[in-house]
């Protein structure tokens, strides 16, 4: 599924659209459920003939704004993605493809149908927790300690593991990443908000930081269907130290696999970070 740091990539290799205008746009096989709730009239009425004023990223949504103020906002949830001239015979399972007056074809592609393309006015609604990528690290470390305070109020607690996944407090980590993140903290995934001293909050903070941008220097998770705007993939998939791993990089033990923590998979090793 692609996260905060797959969708920045995407999102970046949009810009190519700021200033040109959407000119046509033809429906694949089962197009029609990602422009739901739009039929495809309406939905071609509100595209047509449209500058693209700007392409942005709120979240995990791609966000092009038209000259009327309107946005067309994308989550590509699973298996969704955007690519730019690239045939059809190379990614399959086109959906939507506008055409643009540059003479660009923008391909929406989604294998399992998930993602969505909407219309709206006010980028508010999608605003949720604070962004991993565009939120410093002592940003983020406040908004930690803030969440442990108001757990305590509440007589609540959370693993580090739905802190990281959860999408309330910070968006767009993701699981895999988060994986990532714990191994190299040594933290097990287990352990409770509560239990982190300012220290070990600030590490965190700054170790969301490190590897998102570690991802993001290696094109981001190509792990099943995510692709560049060109066609390319990403590499970080290739240097994770536990997801989908069977044994630790560090001490060799056999990595332990439980959705225990928040639901999703978590691999961790039991030695180093117990
Ligand atoms: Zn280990």
């Amino acid at each position: 599924m692609p996260e905060i740091v797959e969708v920045e990539i995407q999102v970046e290799g949009l810009y190519g659209l700021i200033g040109d205008r959407i000119k046509d746009l033809m429906l694949g096989d089962r197009g029609e459920k990602i422009i739901r709730p739009f039929d495809e009239d309406s939905f071609r009425s509100f595209v047509l003939g449209k500058e693209i004023r700007d392409v942005t990223r709120v979240g995990k949504y791609i966000v092009m704004t038209f000259e009327d103020g309107l946005s067309m906002v994308t989550h590509l949830r699973m298996t969704g993605r955007y690519t730019i001239n690239v045939p059809e015979n190379k990614i399959g399972h086109t959906r939507v493809e506008f055409f643009t007056e540059n003479g660009l074809s923008l391909r929406y592609s989604d294998v399992r149908l998930f993602g969505r393309i909407s219309i709206i006015e006010d980028l508010e609604v999608l605003r949720k927790g604070a962004d991993a990528l565009k939120t410093d690290s002592s940003q983020l470390a406040k908004i930690i300690e803030k969440t442990k305070k108001k757990d305590a109020k509440r007589r609540k607690d959370r693993t580090v593991k739905e802190l990281l996944t959860g999408q309330k407090v910070i968006t767009g980590v993701g699981n895999v990443y988060a994986n990532e993140i714990l191994f190299r903290q040594s933290l097990y995934p287990g352990t409770l908000l509560s239990e982190l001293d300012s220290t070990a909050i600030e590490a965190l903070a700054k170790e969301i930081k490190s590897v998102l941008s570690w991802g993001y220097q290696l094109g981001g998770l190509s792990l099943k269907d995510y692709y560049h705007v060109d066609g390319t993939k990403g590499k970080a998939q290739n240097h994770l130290n536990v997801y989908k791993n069977s044994r630790c990089q560090r001490c060799l033990s056999r990595l332990k696999n439980s959705k225990d923590f928040d639901g999703r998979a978590t691999y961790y090793c039991p030695r180093c970070q117990s």
